[in-house]
């Protein structure tokens, strides 16, 4: 995810940066090593010439006092003997050579200038400002004075003359050389290459973190969610192949309620509360928990598990109570929101992360039907037995021991004569807490188990014993498993047989699909319900493979077009071309058609082009636990 490249040139650039400058310093240290040297050697090369001097004045003369020096060179003929000696030194480096003692006063004076040059008198005195000069006389040691020129080599040397221990007198010699300047000229390129070369890195350098700094505030961008500032849809496909899932538990948040919100204060409010809860939850999560923006007004949560003192509940019942808390406050408009959690603990037991999510959104549905405002967890034990079928025939079998089996009815819509014309029965079971859960939620698990039989079974039982004392109509959905079973046979018939005026208003909406591997069973079947004087329903028509000899051969009395055909027919002119012909077919067959998935009024306006019987869909109404009456439709929008 990370740029390596760049990062392994930034890495390369920085190593190379700091082998120039390695190579500069030792260029500039090996430089002053050699002027070093060269100061050295010159200095050692006089010291001797002075010494020797030294020795050939202190023998020949007896000198042991200053005053001896004072008095032996105020002779001008000594003076002169010895500036011939010493002007001998004289070279093109050696310009200034005198001999100096300190007088009563403490000053300094000459007593002898063999310079060619600016010659001072005897006895001249001589200002001194540098603390070298005393140092001679307090060290008895020869003293170097480094003269500021970089170029040039240009430094004093003093020399003691001791006699008896005592300094009686220095030396003073001026030397001067080129030889730095013209090392310094040959060195100067290689420096400038080398200074070049590191400017040249770090220029790179700039440029690659100039680099990595735009990658990283694009990446931000691709994976941030504008409004909410959290992680969007892109960045969890990138990053989920790079998480240990086991680590982490999956909730899925969607706000309650919110297109009221929307509906409201406007949609503008509605984006400023979006945009302050996704804060709230940032708030009550933790670094390592990644929360994405998944859909409109839903988020999804990976919570990580590493930190034992929070249990991934935990994390989601704080994330709910802190967004309970707060009052959002947008154009004076005081504003409050719930929102409802489905969390699955345990997500890498599934198949994958889109099983994984399909269960955190049923647990996020059942929070929703459970009152909103609540976490639902997906049971810990079906997940660690990694079975969920096995945990839902359980939990339906319970369900069905304990009578907590019910049924919702959905007004199917008779819109031509603006009456309820009959209902669905769809089936829920309610959990022990009070839940009402949905079909999908246990319908798939317990497919072609035998708790299938016994919960169509059940249904049945409640929907005759509903429907026996009024005069409503009923469907009630079956499969081809449910049909051929030999219990649910009997129930039929026992409850049908004798009571026509029940089973007149019964029918029966059978999927056909490709499960119908027995045709002849299947009419057979059928044949029984028509026998019974109660109807048959193609449900689900047109979702995938119809056999329309089959349907014709079965004289089902009703079509039920397949919603995903209907749910964008306002839109769609293939899906509304469709439909037309499905109902062409109906009519050729002697079959009414119903609409399902009617969800909007655009939907239900367009399908009143169409020479459609009925309609159903939560447009009309949603599916109720009570069998309501025509005043109560149209409510939901
Ligand atoms: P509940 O989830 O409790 O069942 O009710 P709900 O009203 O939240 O239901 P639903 O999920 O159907 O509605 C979500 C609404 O969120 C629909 C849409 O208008 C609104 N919405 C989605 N995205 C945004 C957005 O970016 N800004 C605003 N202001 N509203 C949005
Ligand atoms: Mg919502
Ligand atoms: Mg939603």
């Amino acid at each position: 995810m990370v740029k390596k490249r760049e990062f392994g040139i930034f890495f390369l650039l920085f190593m190379l940066g700091l082998f120039f400058a390695y190579i500069y310093t030792h260029i500039t240290k090996t430089k002053n090593d050699i002027f070093e040297r060269i100061q050295n050697h010159q200095i050692e090369q006089i010291s001797y010439i002075l010494q020797n001097i030294e020795i050939d004045m202190l023998d020949t003369s007896e000198i042991i006092t200053t005053k001896d020096m004072f008095s032996m060179f105020k002779k001008e003929y000594v003076r002169a003997e010895y500036e011939h000696i010493i002007s001998l030194m004289l070279t093109s480096n050696v310009k200034y050579v005198y001999i100096l003692y300190k007088d009563e006063q403490n000053r300094f004076r000459f007593l002898l200038d063999a310079s060619k040059t600016d010659k001072a008198n005897f006895n001249q005195k001589f200002d001194v400002d540098s603390p070298e000069y005393e140092a001679v006389f307090s060290t008895k040691k020869p003293q170097v004075i480094q003269q500021n020129d970089v170029e040039n080599l240009y430094l004093t040397y003093l020399y003691p003359i001791i006699s008896n221990g005592d300094v009686i007198a220095i030396f003073n010699i001026d030397i001067t050389t080129n030889i730095q300047k013209i090392i310094l000229e040959s060195i100067k390129p290689l420096e400038t290459f080398f200074v070049v070369l590191i400017i040249f890195v770090l220029l790179l350098m700039v440029m690659t973190i100039l680099q990595i700094f735009h990658y990283f505030v694009t990446r931000r961008k691709i994976f941030t969610d504008q409004l909410t500032n959290t992680f969007n849809r892109n960045y969890l496909e990138e990053t989920l192949p790079l998480l240990n899932l086991s680590n982490y538990s999956l909730a899925i948040l969607d706000l309650d309620k919110f297109k009221i919100i929307n509906d409201t204060y406007g949609h503008r409010t509605g984006d400023y509360i979006l945009s302050q809860t996704s804060k709230v939850f940032k708030e009550s999560i933790r670094d390592n928990d990644i929360l994405v923006r998944y859909g409109g007004e839903e988020f999804l949560l990976l919570i990580n598990n590493r930190d034992k003192a929070k249990s991934a509940l935990d994390i989601c019942e704080r994330l709910r109570k802190n967004i309970n808390k707060e009052r959002f406050v947008y154009d004076g408009h005081e504003i409050r929101v719930g929102v409802s959690i489905g969390l699955h603990k345990y997500p890498y037991l599934e198949k994958n992360f889109q099983e994984a999510i399909k269960i955190a959104d049923k647990m996020l549905y059942i929070a929703k039907k459970g009152g909103r405002n609540r976490v639902i967890s997906y049971d810990e034990k079906e997940s660690t037995e990694n079975s969920s079928s096995s945990g839902d025939i359980s939990f339906v079998k319970e369900a069905i021991d304990e009578n907590r089996v019910i049924c919702h009815y959905q007004p199917i819509y008779d819109y031509k004569q603006s009456r309820i014309f009959k209902y669905e029965a769809l089936v829920r079971i309610v959990t022990k807490e009070g839940i009402v859960i949905p079909p999908f939620a246990f319908l798939p698990q317990i497919k072609e188990t035998n708790m299938h039989y016994k919960l169509t079974q059940r249904i049945l039982l409640i929907v005759f014993e509903t429907f026996k004392n009024n005069n409503k109509l009923v469907s009630i959905n079956m499969n081809f498993s449910d049909l051929i079973n030999s219990d649910i046979e009997e129930t039929i018939i026992n409850n049908l047989k004798d009571n026509q005026h029940l089973a007149s208003r019964v029918t029966f909406e059978i999927l056909e699909s490709d499960e119908i591997n027995n045709i002849e069973l299947f009419k057979q079947k059928i044949n029984l319900i028509h026998s019974l004087k109660a109807k048959v329903s193609i449900d689900d028509f047109g979702s995938g493979y119809s056999n329309f000899k089959t349907i014709i051969d079965i004289e089902a009395n009703f079509l039920k077009i397949d919603g995903s055909l209907i749910k964008n027919i306002d839109i769609s002119a293939k899906d509304f071309k469709v439909v037309k012909s499905i109902i062409h077919f109906a009519r050729q067959s002697n079959m009414q058609t119903i609409a399902e998935y009617v969800h909007s009024e655009d939907v239900y306006n367009k399908l009143l082009l169409l020479d459609i019987d009925f309609m159903q869909g939560y447009y009309i109404s949603e599916p109720k636990e009570a069998l309501i009456g025509e005043e109560e439709l149209f409510q939901a929008l």
